[in-house]
Order: C-alpha cells, then structure tokens, then sequence
C-alpha cells in the first residue's frame, strides 16, 4: 500500500507546473528513499532483549504517581544515552498500541503502529477500496510530510540542507500562504485558527487527497 501511495504521490509531482525538472526529480528521490516501519520494534517478541530494555524501570500495580517518575527518570537517561552516538533508524518514538502515525524528517522515516492498524483504518477483511480510504490517506498524510513546510528543509540524506533553489522555495512558499490563509479563517469555540502553527498538517491533510493510481481504480 505504501508503494502504490508513494507512486501515486509521484505521479503527481509531474502535474506541478510550479515545480522544475531538478527539484521535481529531487524529491522523487527523497520520497523514493523515505523508509517506513510497520506494526512494532522487533525486540518486543524477544524475552530476553525486552527485559534488557526494561531492566532498569521498577513498575509495581499500587504506585502509580512513583510509577510516572520513574518513567520520566527512565526516559530521561535513555534520551541522554543518544548523545553524541549515530543516529539509530530502528527506534520508534510511539508504543505499537498508539492509534496514530508519524513522519520524522531527521530519519526521513514513517511510522505506523499496530494501533492504527485496526477498523476503522484497515482491516485484512475489508475491501481495497476502504484501507486506501482509511490507512492509505494515513500513508500520503505521513509521506506529503516529507515535503511540507518542515520536512522539505531536509533532504534524501536527512541532513537540514536546502535543496530547493530559492525560486521554487517562493513559489512553494507563494502557495502555502493560501492555506495559511484558508484554515486561519477557520473557528473553534469562537478563536480562529492559527494557519500559521497548523501549516504542516494541513499541507500534509491536503497532500494525501491524491487521485489514486489508475490500478486502483
Ligand atoms: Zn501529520
């Protein structure tokens, strides 16, 4: 699914008359090179590396508050273990259980849990047409985030790098504004949105509304 997403996001970027033929071919490339995990870390159905992982966090059922502190104490010093060391692409940064999904630019990675992996999103059992509606949107919201307002400040490599020349970044920056504008006008409980602080998503929201590839169809 991910593979019919990615092509379709492709195919698309040919219908961008604002796009010249060096980015455009840059950024197949970058959504050629994304990499994704799917469901959880592997080390979840290995005894031994689970309890390794766990080995330095006490847990019991009748302290929740302490439970919490050792918690944030744990993922404190696992965090500062990172420094300094090479950047790992195995870790995830949502349990298996969590009913969402992410696109990290520093990994030029996507990420879907088991959680999202589930009615109302997709189902084994249900129809090509439904999954593509439900989990597929899902796939060309984390894939667009490649190239929205954030993401497309990274390249292939991951590196912060530009690698748009600064025409194409006006022209790209000249559209953004339009949806700046549109969910800024957008209320909720009488405020507006900010069009500025939701930009990503947004570009995100509406990269996913892809025609689908003709196979699908
Ligand atoms: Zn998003």
């Amino acid at each position: 699914m991910i593979n019919e997403v990615r092509n379709a996001f492709k195919k698309n970027l040919k219908n961008l008359k604002w796009m010249d033929p060096e980015t455009r071919e840059a950024a197949e490339i970058k959504a050629d090179t994304i990499s994704d995990m799917i469901g959880y870390p592997d080390f979840i159905q290995n005894p031994k590396l689970l309890d390794e992982r766990y080995h330095n966090l006490s847990v019991r059922d009748d302290t929740y508050f302490e439970n919490n502190i050792h918690l944030n104490y744990y993922n404190l010093v696992k965090n500062l273990e990172k420094i300094n060391e090479p950047v790992n692409k195995t870790t995830w940064s949502m349990f298996p259980s969590t009913v969402n999904a992410y696109y990290t630019p520093g990994k030029n990675q996507m990420v879907f849990p088991a959680g999202i992996l589930q009615s109302p999103f997709y189902d084994s059992k249900y129809p090509v047409s439904l999954n593509f509606g439900g989990m597929g949107v899902v796939m060309g919201h984390e894939l667009t985030h490649g190239f929205d307002d954030q993401g497309r400040e990274f390249d292939k490599d991951e590196n912060l790098h530009q690698w748009w020349n600064s025409n194409i970044t006006d022209l790209f920056k000249n559209r953004t504004e339009c949806f700046t504008k549109q969910y800024g006008k957008y209320q909720i409980n009488g405020k507006n949105l900010n069009g500025n602080q939701t930009l990503g998503e947004n570009i995100a929201d509406n990269g996913a509304a892809l025609k689908p590839p003709t196979t699908l169809i």
